[in-house]
């Protein structure tokens, strides 16, 4: 009965971790993909007071005009893009969905970076192209050559993660030019996923759409104002790519939640540096506390930090973190290799420094 795509996604890996936790009573949690703040209380008001005011209807499909004029000054003062087409999506993964739908053919080459937000991957797979991962260990960075290296006369897209999830890793602005050479060479369609923008560690967080005119640049309020189950995000590139996936959301999302659109208004409105200082200090906190016993790059931006297991598999060190009452996640579920875990620090410091004396002694367990 069920279509044979679904064949393609495998959740296998994520799935053994959930059953493994399913045991834990009072876990030191390391494994959450959202902030440990809650919305800001002036958007909690500006969503209730839009339901009130019975803006709870069908806005048209693109979005409505006061979140585009919004996300078009947020993204020239923040990030220095000029953005022409804009439409609203239902968090970032609506937007994924509608951009694979429309670019991807069957046979078509996807490049990723490796490791990778796991959406890439099965969504590729999904509408019938081939991923063709761009193995970035040991220091996660991309450089031109294995960009190249990766490219076929198929490669379509390349996706690009930066801030990213899993790795924490952030690409300079000459990174991102070297990046933007490769895919002018093959005119390339750079699928930009900027959802961590606000949590950059650097001086500046360089955007692809800043540097390269061909990128479908995705972005949102999620990771920013603590909005996951708002479901708000908004895609901006080639006019011709926006219009298909306007067209396409007109016929499966329909509209982003109406109240989270007037939200999101003032949402952009409301400064966003505190949250950023405070997940710096939680980023020195864990890398200060694992570099000794582990191999692990300093993250840059987002809230996750990948260390290297220090010993066995991926699964099978989580499988004794899990014993031991922290939840971290296996790399194999953002990875081709099996090799590391994943460690979110969006969370209280007493938690993150429990997590961190758990893991120092299991490190030091089996060498
Ligand atoms: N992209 C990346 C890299 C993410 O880590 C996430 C969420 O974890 C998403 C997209 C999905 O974001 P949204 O809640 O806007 O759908």
């Amino acid at each position: 009965m069920i279509a044979r795509r679904m064949r393609l996604i495998d959740s296998s890996g994520i799935r053994k971790v959930f059953d493994l936790a399913r045991s834990m009573k009072n876990p030191i949690n390391l494994s959450i993909g959202q902030p440990d703040f809650d919305v800001p209380e002036n958007v909690k008001r500006a969503a209730i007071e839009n339901i009130m005011a019975g803006r709870n209807r069908y806005t048209v499909t693109q979005g409505i005009p006061e979140l585009h004029e919004g996300v078009r000054e947020h993204l020239k003062r923040t990030r220095g893009v000029d953005a022409q087409n804009i439409l609203i999506t239902s968090g970032v993964s609506g937007g994924l969905v509608l951009a694979f739908l429309v670019l991807v053919d069957e046979g078509d080459e996807v490049a990723i970076p490796d490791p990778y937000f796991v959406m890439y991957k099965h969504l590729t797979n999904l509408v019938g192209g081939r991923p063709r991962f761009i193995d970035t260990y040991p220091d996660f960075r991309l450089r031109k050559e294995a960009l190249r290296a990766a490219i076929t006369s198929r490669t379509k897209v390349l996706v690009l993660n930066s801030p990213c999830n899993p790795t924490g890793i952030t690409y300079t602005r000459e990174e991102l030019e070297g990046v933007a050479e490769v895919a002018r060479e093959h005119d390339l369609l750079v699928l930009s996923d900027e959802i961590y923008d606000c949590f950059c560690y650097l001086d500046n967080c360089p955007s692809m759409a800043s540097i390269y005119p061909k990128t479908l640049l995705m972005g949102g309020f999620s990771k920013s104002h603590a909005m996951t189950g708002w479901r708000l995000g908004y895609a901006t590139g080639p006019a011709d790519v926006i219009a298909e996936m306007t067209k396409l959301q007109q016929y499966s999302f329909v509209c982003a939640p109406s109240f989270a659109q007037y939200a999101g208004v003032t949402a952009l409105e409301y400064p966003l540096d505190g949250a950023c200082e405070a997940y710096r200090a939680k980023r020195d906190l864990i890398y200060n506390g694992l570099k000794d016993n582990f191999d692990v790059q300093k993250p840059e931006g987002a809230f996750y930090i990948f260390p290297k297991a220090p010993w066995g598999t991926d699964q099978e060190f989580v499988a004794e973190a899990i014993k031991n009452n922290v939840l971290i996640i296996p790399g194999s579920v953002f990875s081709e290799r099996a090799t590391h875990f994943r460690i979110s620090y969006a969370a209280p410091d007493n938690t993150i420094k429990q997590g961190i004396d758990v893991l120092n002694r299991l490190a030091s367990h089996r060498r």
